[in-house]
C-alpha cells in the first residue's frame, strides 16, 4: 500500500487540478452504512419509500422511514479523517472540487468548500409546492410529514429520490469538475449508480489520471483506474495526507495536527 499512495501523492502534488469524486464508502467510518452489500440500508429497508411517486402518494408512510434513517440516525455521524484530510487538501490548494454522491453533508461539516452535490443534501428540505428550502436543523419533525410555513405544502427532503432528475447546477458543476481535472480522486463507490458513474468517464476521457481508493474492487477498478489503493477511506486518506503535507511543506515548515487542522495559511 505504501508504494501506491507514494504514487498517488506524486501525481496529486504535480497535478494543476485535483478533483474527488466520493461514494458511501467514504462514510461508513463515520458509522453510516453504504446501501449494498451485508451491512447496506437495503437489507434492512425497503428502497421503494425513497421512490418519488410513493413519496407523493404516501408522504406520512415515507418520512417515518426517512426520519428514522437520514435525521434520527445519519443525523448523529460526524466527519472521518477522510473527510478531513479532502478538507485540509482543499485548503492548502491541492484539491480543486468534490464531486459527492452523498447526501450526508459531512465533507461541508469537515470544512471542504467547493463541493457539487450530485444528489442533494439531506440537511435541506424542500416545498414540493412552492419549492422554498429550509435547513433541516430549524425544521421539527414530531408531526410527520412536514409542511411548509409559507404555503402549506410538504416537505421533501432535498435530495435525488429514485425517478427524480438531478438538478442542472450539480450536473454542470460535476462535469465541469471532471473535465478539468488532471487528476482524479474516486473513493469509496461501486460506480453502479447512473448517471453519477459516468462522471470518471468524462474525467478520463480529458485525460485525467485515475487514483482509486476502495475496500474492494469496483466497476472502475478494471478499466479506468491507475492508481488503486485497497483499504479503508479513512485510513488510506490519512496516509495520503501524511505524504502529500509533508512533501508539500518541505519548504515553509508549516505543519498540520493529527486532526489534519492546517497552519501558517
Ligand atoms: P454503494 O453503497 O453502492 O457502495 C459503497 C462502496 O464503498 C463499495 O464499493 C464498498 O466497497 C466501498 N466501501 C465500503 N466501506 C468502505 C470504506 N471504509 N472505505 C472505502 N470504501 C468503502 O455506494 P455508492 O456507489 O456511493 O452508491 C450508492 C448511492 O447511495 C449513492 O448515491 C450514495 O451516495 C448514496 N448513499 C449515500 C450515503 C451517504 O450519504 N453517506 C449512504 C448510503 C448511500
Amino acid at each position: 500500500m505504501e508504494e501506491q499512495i507514494r504514487k498517488a501523492a506524486g501525481l496529486i502534488l504535480n497535478s494543476r487540478y485535483t478533483t474527488a469524486f466520493t461514494g458511501a464508502g467514504i462514510s461508513v467510518e463515520s458509522g453510516i452504512p453504504p446501501f449494498r452489500g451485508n451491512e447496506g440500508l437495503w437489507n434492512k429497508y425497503d428502497p421503494r419509500f425513497l421512490e418519488i411517486s410513493y413519496f407523493i402518494n404516501n408522504p406520512l408512510e415515507s418520512w417515518k422511514v426517512i426520519k428514522e434513517i437520514f435525521y434520527d440516525f445519519f443525523g448523529q455521524a460526524k466527519p472521518n479523517k477522510a473527510h478531513l484530510a479532502l478538507a485540509a487538501m482543499e485548503k492548502k490548494g491541492l484539491l480543486g472540487k468534490i464531486i459527492t454522491q452523498n447526501i450526508d453533508n459531512l465533507h461541508q461539516e469537515a470544512g471542504s468548500v467547493e463541493v457539487c452535490e450530485f444528489h442533494g443534501n439531506s440537511r435541506r428540505l424542500v416545498c414540493l409546492e412552492c419549492r422554498r428550502k429550509y435547513p433541516s436543523d430549524g425544521m421539527s419533525l414530531d408531526h410527520l410529514p412536514p409542511t411548509c410555513r409559507e404555503c402549506g405544502g410538504i416537505l421533501k427532503p432535498d435530495f435525488v429520490f429514485f425517478g427524480e432528475g438531478i438538478p442542472q447546477g450539480a450536473i454542470t458543476c460535476s462535469y465541469d469538475a471532471a473535465g478539468l481535472a488532471d487528476v482524479f480522486l474516486i473513493i469509496g463507490t461501486t460506480g453502479e449508480v447512473m448517471p453519477a458513474n459516468q462522471i470518471p468517464f468524462i474525467a478520463k476521457s480529458a485525460g485525467s489520471k485515475i487514483i482509486e481508493i476502495n475496500t474492494e474492487p469496483s466497476n472502475f477498478t478494471g478499466s479506468i483506474t491507475d492508481v488503486f489503493i485497497r483499504g479503508k477511506a479513512g485510513e488510506v486518506m490519512q496516509k495520503l495526507a501524511i505524504e502529500l503535507f509533508t512533501a508539500s511543506l518541505d519548504n515553509d515548515k508549516d505543519g498540520i495536527n493529527e486532526n489534519f487542522e492546517v497552519h501558517g495559511q
